[in-house]
């Protein structure tokens, strides 16, 4: 059982009249995350992750696999430290290395504390060059921290010094099954957004320090974002301004001149990088005439605390998180009566059959109990709701009416319901078929039919 009382979630309680000195630029995503005691501020620029958005970025990773396992992907792990020598022999520590940590053992050795893997995974294939071309195509994935000196870290997990990426590499014979790997795994990535029920824009980028010939972003539109994208409030076409030519005048898409400069947060990337990284490095297969030939890649990342900090600046009011449905770090809060109260001993009997029906209903990891009846009710159902739990459930002096008991059911919308136990139950499970359904892939109507304005449309 998830009890409050025994929840590890440091709040941070500025007190009143203080003068708090600002050093970072702060987000509303952020501002919540600290205060209500989700993230703790680490060493410039690194968070550390409390328990409770914890279950979060444990809820995105499994969803992240599924999606990743479903487009043939291969889990594995590769160091951080990556010999510095690689990056040499790709041309990359030529350009700017002012964000790289570089580091040296005890010998003088220099590493990279990497901030991508292209270099390690395709020196990893090298190793056991060349390779046959049944072995292929070879989708390989991770899930680890990745290291970038920012000169301006800002707005908590959206830009930070170390943060959790999924990078996935792909390796094919050719430019054109390539490519068909490119398409299968952005397909997974368009489910993957679609699944968290935030909208989302795809936009043509440039290929940047990657190099390559074919590059997409994903982006959420939030005033913190810091690429600039022109949107066309007709279609929903969006574009990159860096990659536009000029500012066009009308909607390279459907021709409206309804256009609009919009901030938008790069959360993915995917790039089809063909043998920029396999011809210097040496990574082969052997064709079937029996010669060996540099692989044909691509690379594909998510940002994934920068997803979560991101959907939350989105979803988010100044005073309320707001969760995607299926990274909630709870289900549903359910807060009992008051300790001394007079509704309490009718109103416990109620608590104990919800906390035993709610859980088989929703799962019991999925419950949160707010088991601090020291504290009144009017006070913990105020933290519920600024944690943005989809379903807080309040057992108080109306349930201990013995004839029609009814709990007070608050929505993370701010919608606020009466219900009887029966009904509360029926939305939770309401809830939770919701869930199944995203899960498994198959989106509501009209999801499906507002998404599409903004996904598919690109330059
Ligand atoms: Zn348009």
């Amino acid at each position: 059982m998830n009890k409050a009382s025994r929840l590890y979630c440091p709040a941070l309680i500025t007190p009143k009249n203080a003068v708090v000195k600002q050093t970072e630029q702060l987000s509303r995503s952020q501002k919540l995350l600290t205060e209500l005691g989700l993230i703790k501020s680490g060493s410039n620029g690194t968070y550390q992750i409390m328990p409770l958005a914890q279950r979060s970025v444990d809820k995105f990773i499994d969803l992240v696999q599924r999606n990743m396992q479903l487009a043939g992907g291969q889990k594995i792990t590769l160091p951080v430290l990556t010999p510095s020598g690689l990056w040499k022999k790709t041309g990359r520590l030529d350009g700017d290395i002012s964000e790289f940590y570089m580091v040296r053992d005890h010998s003088g050795k220099q590493f990279l504390m990497s901030p991508t893997h292209e270099e390690a995974v395709t020196a990893m294939l090298a190793t056991n060059s060349p390779i046959s071309y049944r072995q292929l195509p070879l989708r390989l994935y991770q899930i680890g921290p990745k290291f970038r000196d920012e000169l301006k870290t800002r707005f908590g997990l959206m830009r930070a010094k170390e943060f959790l990426m999924k990078d996935m590499y792909s390796f094919d014979v050719s430019e054109e099954t390539a490519r068909e790997s490119y398409s299968i795994v952005s397909a997974a990535y368009n489910r993957l957004f679609q699944q968290l029920e935030v909208p989302f824009v795809k936009v043509n980028a440039a290929t940047g320090m990657m190099g390559g010939s074919l590059s997409h972003e994903y982006h959420y539109i939030s005033p913190v974002g810091e690429d600039t994208l022109l949107q066309c409030r007709s279609c929903g076409f969006a574009g990159n301004s860096e990659v536009l030519e000029g500012k066009p005048a009308s909607c390279p898409s459907c021709n409206s001149s309804n256009l609009q400069e919009v901030r938008g947060v790069e959360v993915a990337h995917t790039f089809l990088l063909g043998d920029k990284y396999s011809k210097p490095l040496g990574a082969t297969f052997l064709n079937t005439s029996g010669k060996p030939q540099p692989l044909v890649m691509g690379c594909f990342g998510i940002g994934v605390t920068r997803v979560i900090a991101a959907a939350l600046e989105v979803l988010s009011s100044e005073q309320e998180l707001r969760w995607p449905r299926l990274l909630a770090p709870y289900d549903v809060c359910l807060i009992g009566p008051k300790q001394g109260s007079k509704e309490q001993p009718a109103a416990e009997v109620i608590e104990n059959e919800l906390l035993l029906k709610v859980g088989e209903c929703c799962g019991h990891q999925e419950l949160l109990h707010d088991d601090r009846k020291d504290l009144t009710i009017g006070k913990r159902l105020l933290e519920a709701k600024r944690l943005g739990h989809p379903l807080t459930i309040v057992v108080g002096a109306k349930s201990a009416d013995l004839d029609s008991p009814k709990l007070e059911v608050h929505l993370s919308k701010g919608e606020k319901l009466e219900l009887d136990v029966n009904e509360a139950l029926k939305l939770v499970a309401e809830h939770s078929q919701h869930k199944k359904r995203l899960l498994m892939g198959s989106f509501p109507r009209e999801t499906a039919e507002s998404k599409s304005q903004s996904v598919g449309h690109q330059l």
